[in-house]
């Protein structure tokens, strides 16, 4: 018993990781959460918006304020979401890591609404997904629901990437791929991060386990040095994992 264990610790598989992405910044080139609110929320969400650059408030009550006031008809959300574009590499990526045995998940901060709408139209499916939820309340109106929040969260985030991640992971090391604050609380406990932008910036200022990644094709060059890349790979196997019986509460993206 002890034996097999050891050996199992010497030589950890290539699908022991879990890859989580980031949807906004990270596969679509811009913020759509950001998108849809500068077409379509009454003007005092920008108020909203500096005062969570500010510090003052999390992401969590930004967005669920924010999304309070989009004043948008369904045709007119869709429309826009239809002229989203996603990292061109990225479906190489999927189907890269799936080769591998390696599972790969979008855990985002924005709108699990208008994530799916995008990564359909662009072929990818079947990923599960773990993001806040947009409830539509009929005529032009909408509501932003937090499944996946933490009240402990240090981000105030509406999603915690951190823990729903560390529920997925269910014991295999986590790589993330981001940009952004979303990522910040994530970012202290992966086992190895694809960073750019202002995450980049933090997992240099952390000196967190990285690799500067501006983009899928680079992250599709990385993937097969995964384990010689995370400093962290040494004493993965040895941390516990707290989540004896893990809740997926992923929910999995279907066609339609
Ligand atoms: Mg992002
Ligand atoms: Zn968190």
């Amino acid at each position: 018993m002890a034996d097999s264990k050891m050996s199992f610790a010497r030589s950890a598989p290539a699908n022991d990781w879990l890859v989580i992405c980031d949807f906004d910044g990270t596969i679509a080139h811009v913020d759509v959460t950001d998108g849809v609110l500068s077409r379509f929320a009454l003007p005092q969400w920008e108020a909203i918006e500096a005062d969570w650059k500010a510090g003052q408030i999390g992401s969590r009550e930004c967005m669920a304020r924010q999304v309070d006031l989009v004043r948008a008809p369904r045709e007119a959300l869709d429309a826009y979401l239809d002229t989203v574009e996603i990292d061109p590499d990225f479906p190489a990526f999927v189907a890269d890591c799936r080769a591998r045995g390696l599972e790969v998940v979008v855990i985002s901060d924005g709108i699990d609404y208008s994530i799916k709408r995008i990564l359909q139209r662009h072929g990818v499916e079947d990923l599960p997904l773990a993001s806040n939820r947009l409830e539509f309340l009929g005529g032009d109106r909408y509501r932003l629901e937090f499944p996946e929040a933490n009240a402990k969260c240090s981000a105030g985030s509406g999603t915690c990437k951190c823990r729903v991640s560390s529920r997925r992971a269910s014991g295999r090391s986590r790589l993330l791929i981001g940009d952004g604050s979303s990522d910040f609380c994530l970012a202290a406990e992966a086992d190895l991060v694809f960073a750019k932008d202002k995450l980049l910036t933090r997992c240099i200022e952390q000196r967190l386990p990285h690799r500067a990644c501006p983009d899928f094709a680079s992250a599709l060059r990385l993937l097969p040095q995964l384990d010689r890349l995370s400093s962290r790979g040494s004493d993965r196997v040895a941390r516990p994992n707290p989540h004896h019986s893990p809740v997926i509460s992923l929910e999995t993206l279907v066609n339609g």
